[in-house]
Parts: structure tokens; sequence; C-alpha cells
């Protein structure tokens, strides 16, 4: 029989799989000695089999029974028991952190017997009557499901009817008068009574928490965050301490380091005289950590030892609850804590420093995704006067329309538009809201805050506690200090770095992390720049996978090469067509006859050869491979309906146009249904004669003259869409032939390598025959996974791919994220294939993918050689690829 329930003392954090994060590291905590409530956790494993039958599995409540008995003998108390009842807290956690997605409930075990208990135990009436209503109202609401907004009216009325504006107002006289009406609110729409069984209490406490997984709430924060739905969450049940017990009490958050910019020192909120979740909600105002010292100075020392041990511990920024009972510490919860980009790089390359970690584990705390929010532009240094200022809680530079609800940020983000959501504070049914605004700006809370973590977890600009602003969340507008009304639809920008906002859009500008892969800033000028540069640095060196980028011009192979790219992966050569060069195209493809066909090439040949010298001359000593002609030719064309139209209105006018008239025939022969399926690739090479030809001479002449001149040329073939051996075989040989023409002509050794394009299932699986003839293979994503699954991108990511990612059908989109399973199978079988042919064969990706962090890692596990990505890019692919080499980080680590 399985095991459903561990103490505290049983577990570690390496069990978070099982007992969830927070059990794993409450756990970590409790056999470090630190001083953790007792308590125990029930497995993920019970609440799986919970969800899935909708029963308690069998043996739980035993289990629970036999935890609950030592709980108490270790308290020398019984649940609600009359005189001094202990009571619990039942909380959510799940392997991954979900702030506050799902349930807890605090007080269990209050009763109407035992709350005279606890007021005599305590010393404290309104403690007791604070903590029962407390209970009723929490248990009301996520066990019960009755409307929070009941409870949160009849609080409002009790406190209208005395006249008195704050919750601390209310004596215990009050709060009992109020508790009647909170079990009234219950019993009218529950349907039932407030439970006075303590442990029916926690029973129906334990199943709302695993429920609690499925909430819409949850599901949501999961797609966001890429969180598997299977996984369940773990419940914690551990004996209640108060903070609410006088000003000797307390509770509050910490990071051990700053979480927005990953300055050492602690930093947290702490809020006197108060439970649960005050501080995070914003309700009342917190005071910064270092006053503590004066107010609880024994505490505050342990505490900072405490912080210091985990830190230690962990090797790790860690953030912390705990709760100060009578100025007796009480450690809540720790975890290894979210942080911003900068933070990440600033304190992975301290700890380094320190010697905590060393340079491969530094390398394994920072993402590509987290470089890739550094490079973002921000705003360019200004003269404005900001309508506000506030905490820079979440990095970035934000422009946006004012909203000021979740439901109008989703629908006029989904229309296209940017927009800001405004709020007093933000609160987990907002999430919606915050991923699908650009920035968030709240007049209430610090970095703690709600929309602090959530917007750093999601990577949104966010400015919180600007509170000279007046939200008017009703009238849809907000009033500045000096009176300025911003209504909704107004524009402004919010510069979560500097915890500024402005009227009006503001003027952007490149990135200091961008100057510094530019060349223009040294990195010893900033400690962020600093640590960029020495994880990235290591990361060359760890990377087995290259980095080659896609450029086209020169201008793009430059910047390729200062962002760090060993190579041109990928050289389209379809722009080299266009713009004053589309009439030879148009010549070309309209030739009548063998001398008309020829005489257009001829006149493009010294073009596209110039196009070539000039990338060559930047890429010298580098490999650039470059792709013949793949887009169907009609592209080059005007396009058919407006031609058909202009045609059709010359006629009618009686100004018919021969030219016009043949341009229209030749767009009509042209026309195909499905031009992604159609004449393109090396089926353009095959039947336009001389195409190719042309750009092989082209090429090869200007490798030539690049040696010549004294440079090492190192350009590559590359021949798209090839779908059979034979496609691959004639025309290599005829560019063989072309290039030892050239090399007769010039007199110069041109050995440039032949290879192809793998973007057509057929070509994966026949890849032992294509390595026959090929000498490099380059893998195609963007087109292999179109073909592979039947999906034209251009139709369908903005059709159907919201309901497949809803459905869980897939969890991110296969054109973002290379699908393992299926297109993955696929480069693996070519891998294979190819390499038993040739075992030298050079192996590469190009498209979209091999900017991907994720796809980088399959990329490494399956043995390519190089990624090739967009020029911005290759900086997050250097850091990637180092990162697949040093191995995934311990298991201990929620990086998401
Ligand atoms: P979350 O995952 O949303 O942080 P928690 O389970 O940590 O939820 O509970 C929220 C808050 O409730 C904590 O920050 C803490 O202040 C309070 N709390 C939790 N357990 C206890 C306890 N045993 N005694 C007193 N307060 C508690
Ligand atoms: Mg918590
Ligand atoms: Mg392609």
């Amino acid at each position: 029989m399985s095991k459903y329930v561990y103490g505290f003392a049983e577990g570690n954090r390496f069990m978070a799989d099982l007992l969830g994060g927070k059990g794993a590291n409450l756990a970590e905590m409790t056999v470090m000695g630190l001083p953790v409530p007792p308590g125990f956790t029930i497995t993920t494993d019970a609440c799986r089999a919970y969800l899935a039958t909708g029963a308690v599995p069998e043996g739980l409540a035993e289990e629970v029974d036999e935890h609950l008995h030592a709980l108490e003998r270790a308290m020398g108390r019984k649940l609600g028991q009359i005189d001094e009842p202990l009571l619990v807290a039942v909380r959510s956690g799940a392997r991954f952190s979900m702030p506050g997605m799902m349930d807890t409930v605090l007080d269990i075990g209050l009763t109407d017997d035992s709350v005279a208990g606890l007021a005599a135990w305590s010393g404290d009436e309104r403690l007791a009557w604070d903590s029962y209503r407390r209970l009723v109202q929490m248990f009301g609401t996520t066990v019960l499901g009755v409307d929070a907004q009941l409870f949160a009216s009849a609080l409002r009325d009790a406190k209208r009817a005395k006249g008195v504006t704050g919750d601390l107002d209310l004596d215990a006289g009050d709060l009992r008068a109020l508790t009647a009406r909170f079990k009234e609110i219950v019993r009218e729409h529950a349907g039932r009574e407030f439970p006075q069984d303590p442990r029916e209490q926690l029973d129906l406490a334990i199943m709302s928490v695993f429920a609690s997984w499925h909430t819409d709430r949850a599901r949501t924060y999961r797609r966001a965050e890429h969180i598997p739905e299977d996984l369940g969450t773990a419940v914690n049940v551990c004996a209640m301490v108060f903070g609410n017990l006088g000003e000797d009490s307390g509770t509050g958050v910490a990071f051990t380091r700053d979480p927005a910019t990953g300055a050492p020192g602690v930093y947290g909120d702490y809020l006197a005289d108060a439970q649960g979740e005050d501080v995070v909600a914003g309700i009342r105002n917190t005071l910064p950590l270092h006053r503590l010292a004066d107010l609880q100075p024994r505490a505050y020392d342990q505490l900072m030892n405490i912080m210091a041990t985990l830190e230690e511990h962990y090797r790790d920024l860690c953030d912390i609850e705990f709760t100060i009972e009578r100025g007796r510490l009480w450690m809540l919860q720790t975890r290894v804590g979210k942080r911003t980009a900068a933070a990440a790089f600033r304190i992975a390359d301290a700890l380094r420093e320190e010697g905590l970690i060393d340079a491969d584990e530094a390398l394994r705390r920072v993402t590509g995704a987290q470089l890739a929010q550094l490079m973002f532009p921000r705003f360019a240094a200004t003269d404005a006067t900001p309508i506000a200022t506030g905490v820079a809680a979440s990095p970035g530079a934000a422009v946006g329309e004012v909203v000021f609800d979740s439901a109008t940020a989703v629908r006029r983000a989904e229309e296209g538009t940017a927009v800001i959501l405004v709020r007093r504070e933000t609160n987990p049914d907002d999430l919606d809201g915050l991923i699908h605004a650009r920035g968030v700006l709240t007049s209430r809370g610090g970095k703690t805050s709600h929309a602090a973590v959530v917007a750093r977890g999601l990577g949104r600009t966010c400015v919180c506690g600007a509170e000279s602003l007046t939200i008017d969340t009703h009238g849809r507008r907000f009033t500045t200090a000096d009176g300025t009304i911003v209504a909704e639809g107004d524009v402004i920008s919010v510069d979560g770095t500097a915890g500024a906002v402005y009227l009006d859009e503001m003027a952007v500008v490149a990135s200091p992390v961008v100057d510094y892969f530019e060349g223009r800033t040294p990195p010893e000028s900033d400690d962020l720049l600093l640590a960029v540069h020495r994880i990235i640095t290591h990361a060359d060196r760890r990377h087995r996978l290259e980095v080659r980028a896609n450029a086209d011009t020169p201008a793009d192979a430059a910047r390729a090469r200062r962002l760090g790219a060993t190579g041109i992966g990928l050289c389209r050569t379809e722009h080299m067509f266009l713009g004053d060069r589309r009439v030879l195209v148009e010549r070309l493809i309209l030739a009548d006859g063998d001398a008309e066909r020829t005489a257009a090439l001829a006149a493009l040949l010294p073009l596209q050869r110039e196009d070539f010298s000039r990338i060559l001359a930047e890429m010298d000593g580098l490999p650039v491979t470059i792709r013949l002609l793949d887009p169907p030719l009609h592209e080059f064309l005007p396009d058919r309906t407006d031609l058909t139209a202009r045609v059709a209105v010359a006629n009618a006018l009686g100004n018919a146009d021969a030219a016009a008239d043949e341009l229209l025939r030749a767009v009509n022969r042209l026309h195909e249904q499905n031009p992604m399926l159609g004449t393109r690739g090396v089926r353009l090479g095959l039947v336009i004669p001389g195409l190719y030809d042309l750009q092989v001479r082209a090429i090869a002449e200007a490798a030539a003259a690049r040696a010549l001149a004294g440079g090492t040329p190192h350009a590559e073939i590359m021949i798209p869409l090839i779908g059979d051996a034979r496609e691959l075989e004639i025309v290599a040989e005829r560019a063989r032939h072309i290039l030892a023409e050239v090399a007769a002509e010039s007199g110069v050794d041109l050995p440039l390598e032949i290879g192809t394009m793998i973007e057509l299932p057929r070509a994966a699986l026949t890849a032992g025959r294509i390595a026959e003839t090929a000498r490099f293979f380059s893998f195609g994503t963007n087109d292999l996974t179109q073909t592979v699954w039947g999906f034209s991108r251009d139709d369908v990511e903005a059709s159907f791919f919201p309901t497949y990612l809803a459905e869980g059908i897939f969890a991110v989109s296969p054109f973002e994220t290379i699908d393992r399973d299926g297109v993955g199978t696929l480069i693996d079988i070519a891998v294979h294939e190819g390499r038993a042919v040739r075992p030298d064969l050079a192996l590469g990706v190009c498209g979209e993918h091999g900017g991907d962090p994720a796809s980088i890692r399959f990329f490494h596990e399956v043995g390519l050689d190089y990624v090739s990505c967009s020029p911005f890019r290759v900086p997050i692919a250097r850091l990637e690829t180092g990162r697949a080499a040093v191995g995934e980080a311990g298991a201990a680590t929620d990086n998401r």
C-alpha cells in the first residue's frame, strides 16, 4: 500500500514531486532544525488519486489520523479541544510554485465551543473571535463555495454600523456578532451549517485543497507557465502560530537578496499584529523589514541568521514567509525565490564569486528567456516629468492604453491593442489580465505584492505602490497628484526599471546588454554587463553546438558576427531577386526561348556575384551556407487579383496593354492552389533551366575572386526542399560541373560543399540515400513542422491554435518549440541514417527553432553540430547551447 502522508521530519527538498515545493521545503527546514511549526504533508499521489476517482483514496484517513495524533502529542493539545484548542493551517503546495492560485485555510479547529478556549489560552478574546470569523469566512468561500462578496459586505456593514473604517477598530464583541452573521451567510448560501466537528473541518479542507488544483485561475496560470496539468498538489497540515497576538507579534515575507535587482542584502515587508495573507494582500501598509530590528531585536537577529543559513544551504536566493508569535519566530515557508532576469544574472555571478557555486552551476541558473528580456529596448533618457513614481517591481519599458479590469485587458489585447492594467492592487483573479497586458501599474503594495510577484514571473513590466495615484476603477480613470485625469484608453508609458510612469508614448532605446553584445559598451562598465559577460563566455567554453545565424545581407552578417555567430547557417537568396531586380526576374519567367532566358540570366549574374562577395567578405574565414532559390515564382510577379483587375479596367477603357496581358497569362499559368506544396525549392531548379546554374556560378565566382584577393571564403551550397536523392544528384552534378568550370577559369581551387535542407518527411526517411550525395544536412524545421503536421503555418496559427493550446493538445506551438515526438523523431532518424552512410556528415538546423531554448536542448541531445537563428537571437542561442552542455539543474530548483 502506498504511503500518502509524510511528517515534516520525514521529507527533504528533493522530494518536491511527491510533497510539493512547499512541503519539501518545510521538511528541509524542519530537518535543518529551524523553527517550523510541526505538521505533515499529504502527497501529490493522494491528490491525483482523489482527482481521478472523486473519492478519498483508501488508507488516507487512517494515515491522517496517525499523523494528526503525532502532531497533537507534539503540541500537547488536541485539534479543537475545548480548553486549549490546537488549530491547524491546511495549505496547498504543488511541485512548481503557483502563488495564491490554490487554496489555503487557516485556523481549522475553531468551533463555537473552542473559541472560548482560545480566548482563555491566548488571554486575548479579540484574537479568538477574529480568528473564528476569519475561519468561517475562509472556509465558507474556499471550501463551501459561498460568494466572497457576501462576507466582505457583511464586514463593511459591521464597520459602518460602528462608524469605523479599519478592521482593527472592531472589538471582541463586534467580531463575535460578525461571526454569527457569517455563520448565517453560510447557512443561507451553502445549504448547511458551518461544521462544528474539528475533524470534519480538516477533512473537508483537505479535499477542497485537492479540488483547487482544477480551478480556472489555477489552470490559466499553469498554461501561462507551461506547468503540466496532471501533477496535482500536495496538502500541508501545519500547527497554527499567531501573528495577531498584539504588537509583539506579526507576520512578514522576505528575500535573502533583492529579487528585482539581485543586489545583496535582505529585503522584505513586515506587518505587526497581523495574520496570514494580510502582508501580500496590500490591505494595510507594511513596514520595510529592517524596521523589525528596532521592534523585535531578538527575533530580527534570529531571522537574519536563518536567512544566511538558508542561502548558504540552498546556494541561491530564497524567499521566506515567517510569523512572530509574542516575540517567538516561526518559519512558515521557504523556496528558491523567483527573480527578474537582471537579478538572475547578477545573483548567479555573485554566488559564483562568493564560492557557493561553480561556473557551470552559474550557467544553469540563468535562461535564454531571461537573457532575451534583458535585450528588450528601454526608455530613452528624458526630461519629461513622471506623472507618478512607485516601486520598480519588474523591469522593462511598457507602453499601452490604460485599462482598469482584467476582462477589458484581455478583450483589448486580443483586438491587438497594447494595454497597461491599472489597479489599486491585484489578486489572483487578475491573472488573465496580467498575462494579456504589457505592463501593470498599482497604487498599493510593494515588491512582494501579488502584482509584483506575478509580473516578475510572467516577465511583465510592473510599477506598484504608486501611492500618489487615486484609482477609480468604476469610473474607469485615475487622478495624479497634480490633478491630471487619465481615462481608459489613454496611453501611458511604464518604466519598470526606474519605477516611473509617464503620460503618452515615450521613446525607447537599445538595452545596455545589446550595446555590450554589439561591442559598443565594455562589460566592466556595469555589474550586470559583467555578469552577462562572464556567464556567456563560460557558455562559449562549454558548448558543443556551434551557433550560426540566418543572415541574407552583408549588414545582417556583420551584426551576427559581432553578436558571436561563428558562421551563417542560412543565407536566403530570394530577396536578391526583389526590388529593381524584379524586372529581370519577370524577363526570366516570361522568356520566350533559350536566347531570351540566357540574356535575363546573364543580366542577373553580376548582381548576384556582388551580393555573395560582400557577404563572404563580412564572414571571411567562417562558413556561409547559401541556399539556392526556394519560394514559388509567382511571389516575384504582381498580385494576381490586382493584375486581373488592372487588365480588365484597361480593356474596358479601350487601353489594352499587350505586356500586361502577357504578364497576366504568366501569373495565371504559375498560379497554384497550394503554393507551399507547389513548384518551389529544388523543383524550380529542375524546371527552370539555368536558374540554379546562375546562382552556383555567382557563388563560385565570388569565392574565387575573394580567394584571389587574399581572403578565406568558405561558401557552402544548399539545395532546398529535397524529397528524393535523385533530385539532389541531378542538381549537385550540374553544380559540380560549374564549380569545375569556374575553378579552371580562375585558377582557384573551389572545393565548395554541396548539401541539402531536410524539410520534408520523405527526405528524413530516406536520409541515408540522400547522404550519399549531400555533404551536410540542415534541418528546415519550419517547413518540416508544416509538412509533418500537415499545417499551413500562415493559416493555422490564428485559426485553431488557440483551441489546441486551450485543450492541451500541445502546451506550446510546435512552430515555437520543436515537437520532439513527431518532428523530433524524424530528425533523429535522419541523423542516424545520414551519419551511417557518411560519418562526417555536418548537421545543423535553421528555422525559428534554432533560437528557441527548449528546442536547442533537443538539438544538442540528438547530436547536431550547429544551430542557426536570427542575428538578434545569437546571444540567446550561445547561452542555451552552453546550458545544454552542462546539463540540468538539480531537482530542487524551480526555475520556471
Ligand atoms: P501561499 O501558497 O498562497 O503562500 P500559504 O500556504 O503559504 O499559501 O499560506 C498563506 C499564508 O498563511 C502564509 O503566508 C502565512 O502567513 C499564513 N499561514 C500559513 N500557515 C500558517 C500557520 N501554520 N500559522 C500561521 N499562519 C500561517
Ligand atoms: Mg505562502
Ligand atoms: Mg523551407
